[in-house]
């Protein structure tokens, strides 16, 4: 037999009358006769009335659930003259509100959030980015931030909540400088997408825009390697045993030092001339000095140059392009005349740790000495650099 009453909460201290008790009070909570709850209250004087919406059961009606077919329930919820029906079904719980967590609208809404994914994962990362085509450095960077944010009950990237809401620019504050660096260049790359799916996803929707806000969404990896999937937990079973040739550490820390070239020339740059430098003069300066001098010394030939240039911005009060233009002449010049490093003073790395940091762990990941700011290519790899020689000595015989 279906019952008249459903009650959601089992304790309702109506459960325990008989329907008869509980028609009136019942009639009188969601009747024009509210202003008698007084009167029900002497009547009833055990029943409370307060949070009586709560502690009153569903009452059968005559509809039928959408989803099942099972018997419809209602009841209303009295706000001063107001009444708000609210209804559930009794076999499969829905609801009927937007939010119903059902299982039905669960389903129904997982696969809703599915197809609007399919269509933005599909427009915006079409394919998988190639494993092989990221630099030794690029692993490194990669490498740090699941250390720094891999949650591995997800297998996933979770990244910190902002304070407030904004954009992806503005998460700006909840990383230090050279960990927001990376994730910029991870997200515009595409190295990195939203993962969805699984027990995890299908929590939001996807963005209207390209631009996401990191930590609305678990990250995974969007890369292939040898044509396959290449997952985070692929990645650091690669890292756990990756070993770098003499040849690929040389490589990898003249990437560290045209880092920590292009850190210290803008620090001071921009502090002193107002201005950023070229991307093409750090790189210049790399070429020029590399092979001579270690990271020490060339910064203070850098800051020599930078400091003749101030003078030639306020002695001529010349323009930023024609302050780069002397800049970099000047970097020619010392190019041009090496010294010799013994009679170069050692300066230190900046005062800003942050900057250094992600170096520090590139250097330590590949092995380099502790002291490797002091040192020079030729000091941290002497076996390569003696192969150097010895094939510029055959190139010099075979001229003669
Ligand atoms: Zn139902
Ligand atoms: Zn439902």
């Amino acid at each position: 037999m279906t019952e008249k009453y459903y009650f959601n909460n089992e304790k309702s201290p109506f459960a325990k009358i008989t329907e008869n008790e509980i028609e009136p009070f019942q009639n009188a909570y969601e009747g024009e006769e509210y202003s008698t709850m007084d009167a029900l209250k002497k009547a009833f004087p055990d029943y409370p009335t307060t949070n009586v919406f709560k502690s009153l059961p569903y009452r059968l009606t005559n509809e039928k659930c959408p989803n099942c077919g099972g018997n419809v329930y209602h009841k209303f919820r009295r706000q001063s003259s107001k009444r708000e029906e609210h209804k559930i079904c009794v076999d499969c719980q829905h609801t009927f509100l937007y939010d119903c967590d059902c299982e039905q609208c669960r389903k129904k809404r997982i696969a809703d959030f599915k197809e609007k994914w399919d269509i933005y994962l599909n427009a915006y990362y079409p394919t998988y980015i190639s494993f092989e085509n990221l630099s030794y450095y690029n692993e490194i960077h990669i490498i740090k931030i699941i250390d720094l944010y891999y949650n591995p009950y997800s297998n996933c990237l979770l990244f910190p909540q902002p304070r407030n809401r904004y954009s992806f620019y503005q998460n700006q504050s909840q990383f230090s400088d050279y960990v927001w660096e990376i994730l910029v260049s991870l997200v515009n790359r595409k190295i990195i997408k939203p993962a969805v799916g699984g027990e995890y996803g299908y929590n939001n929707y996807p963005p209207y825009t390209e631009t996401l806000n990191l930590s609305d969404y678990q990250w995974t990896l969007n890369l292939s390697h040898k044509g396959q999937d290449f997952s985070i937990k692929d990645f650091i079973d690669l890292a756990k045993n990756r070993k770098f040739t003499s040849e690929v550490q040389l490589e990898i820390f003249k990437d560290i030092y045209r880092s920590e070239v292009r850190n210290y020339t803008n620090f001071y740059s921009e502090k002193f001339l107002k201005f950023e430098i070229d991307e093409f003069i750090v790189d210049l300066i790399t070429e020029c000095f590399f092979d001579h001098y270690s990271l020490s010394k060339v910064f203070s030939n850098i800051y020599y140059a930078l400091n003749a240039s101030l003078r030639f911005q306020a002695s001529y009060k010349a323009s930023p392009k024609k302050v780069m233009g002397h800049f970099r002449n000047k970097i020619v010049e010392y190019s041009h005349n090496l010294r010799d490093p013994k009679s170069i003073k050692d300066f230190n790395r900046l005062p800003d740790e942050n900057m250094g940091e992600m170096n520090d762990y590139s250097a330590k990941y590949i092995g380099l000495p502790y002291n490797w700011f002091y040192l020079d290519a030729k000091m941290l790899f002497p076996e390569l650099v003696i192969l150097d020689e010895l094939v510029e000595n055959t190139t010099d015989i075979s001229l003669l």
